[in-house]
């Protein structure tokens, strides 16, 4: 069966409508929002279509089936758990020249009702004919994730100034060219950061001068997550969808870079070679030159852009430089490694407050308010701890942190080959080393990481004996 797709005009027509349950409620919630008008016949009506009848939206037209309700219906849908009767509305509609679906039923159907991306007034229906719905509501997810909400805006605009665009675009080159430029160019980036006057006024300014607009660059400063794609947010699928170079970081992983479309440029700005300092004007300087060049640029980075992301001051050096950028947060490490460990940050019981802190850096340590972290009752989550567990476990004992406090290590949380490693703080050191922990490796400190033996979930769970022999207190969970 080979279908012909067609978008219906139904403005004012009547569509009837036989059956009067969930499913004949939601045929009839689609085609209310079209403008058909609606009867239905049913012996029974469910709450909504009674609602909708007394509301004067629908009509009730009778209980047991006429033919003469199909007498001036432009569609009829059949939504009966009758197949007799919705055997005989097919034919009835067949002989009087009239579309019928009947629901659930391919073989029966003159029509089909696609799966529907609705971002009005773009609409995407997706069909396979009647083979295998359920395939097409698996397409109709994947485009839902990857068309923003932005679309439908961006269409309506264009939809208010058609005329405008057409007078000042008569050739089908300079129009096309001008309508790419409207989705690749400022006016879409203001539409998605929620400025629809201003993506208004830029819209209008372009058509208004004589020059042809051009494309100007952006940049997007993406948190990729902790490294599992699952954990990537919609936006940030949808940047990696967009970008023509992705500039991206050691701790981003292979999956997450897989999903970013096939044509853009990846470069690796994560290697460790020459001085920090280096790194990071190279970095600028890339995000510069791709921008001026009219680019779409990503950089992407692990977990959250302004958790420990030096996130900060790429955005003010992209404002220094009259470049036009957009934030997407990211789960930052604390928080998926704590979930993907089962620990809880903060607990009515057990922890008031969660602090986020580096391991990184001496200045760092030093300028920490040690007594403050040292109290008990709340949850402390180090990153890039693994070469300064000594002299961390020193300083919070030091400061009266009881000796006892449970900790946890996640190393390559979120991923396959994720470890947790648990014990008391005043063995911590030694059993990182014990079970070397490498980088990247999230340590929680705290009262509630004692619930992260019991309450693991992810991945698969070893114990080692030698360990709960020896360390009475420590368990090891190895996951991968
Ligand atoms: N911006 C990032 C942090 C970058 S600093 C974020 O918001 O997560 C790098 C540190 O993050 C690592 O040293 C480690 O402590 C932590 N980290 C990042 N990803 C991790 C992961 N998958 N598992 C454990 N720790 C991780």
């Amino acid at each position: 069966m080979t279908l012909y797709p067609l978008f219906a005009d139904l403005t004012g027509l009547p569509v009837l409508v036989v059956g009067g349950g969930a499913v004949a409620e939601r045929k009839i919630e689609s085609l209310l929002a079209t403008g058909a008008q609606v009867r239905i016949g049913a012996k029974e009506l469910c709450a909504t279509l009674r609602e909708w009848v007394s509301q004067g939206r629908i009509e009730h037209i009778g209980e047991s089936f006429q033919p003469a309700w199909l007498d001036d219906a432009w569609l009829v849908i059949a939504a009966t758990d009758d197949t007799e009767l919705n055997t005989c509305i097919a034919a009835l509609a067949y002989e009087r020249r009239i579309f019928a679906n009947v629901v659930d039923d391919a073989t029966l159907s003159r029509f089909q009702v696609p799966a529907v991306v609705d971002r009005a007034p773009l609409t995407v229906a997706i069909s396979t004919a009647g083979a295998a719905p359920a395939l097409a509501r698996r397409v109709r997810e994947m485009l839902e994730s990857l068309l923003d909400h932005a679309w439908g805006s961006l269409i309506a605009l264009a939809q208010r100034h058609r005329s405008r665009i057409t007078a000042r675009w008569p050739d089908t080159a300079g129009r096309r060219a001008f309508y790419d430029w409207l989705h690749d160019g400022p006016v879409m980036s203001l539409l998605r950061t929620a400025q629809p006057a201003k993506a208004e006024r830029a819209m209008l300014n372009a058509l208004n001068s004589p020059a042809a607009p051009s494309r100007k660059g952006l940049v997007l400063l993406v948190g990729a997550g902790p490294g599992n794609p699952e954990l990537l947010t919609l936006r940030a699928l949808r940047a990696l969808n967009q970008a023509d170079v992705i500039l991206y970081d050691q701790l981003v992983g292979a999956g997450v870079l897989a999903l970013a479309r096939r044509d853009a440029e990846r470069i690796d700005v994560g290697k460790r070679c020459g001085g920090r300092h280096t790194q990071q004007e190279h970095i600028h300087r890339l995000m510069l030159d791709h921008a001026r060049a009219g680019r779409c640029v990503v950089r992407l980075k692990g977990g959250d852009p302004f958790v420990f992301g030096r996130g900060g001051e790429e955005m003010a050096f992209l404002r220094r430089h009259g470049i036009a950028y957009e934030i997407v947060p990211g789960i930052t490490a604390a928080l998926a490694c704590a979930a993907y460990a089962g620990i809880p940050l903060t607990h009515r019981d057990h922890a008031r407050s969660v602090h986020l802190l580096t391991g990184h850096g001496k200045d760092s340590l030093d300028a920490m308010d040690w007594p403050a972290l040292a109290q008990g009752r709340q949850t402390l989550a180090v990153y890039m701890s693994v070469s300064r567990l000594d002299e961390l476990t020193h300083r919070l004992l030091a400061h009266g942190r009881h000796p006892d406090t449970p900790f946890a290590i996640v190393e390559n949380g979120t991923m396959a080959q994720q470890r947790v490693l648990h014990g008391v703080l005043h063995k911590l050191p030694e059993s990182a080393r014990q079970h070397a922990i490498q980088s990247p490796a999230l340590l929680i400190i705290g009262e509630v990481t004692a619930m992260a033996s019991e309450h693991a979930w992810f991945g698969e769970r070893m114990q080692r004996a030698e360990d709960a022999t020896e360390h009475a207190a420590l368990e090891l969970c190895e996951h991968g």
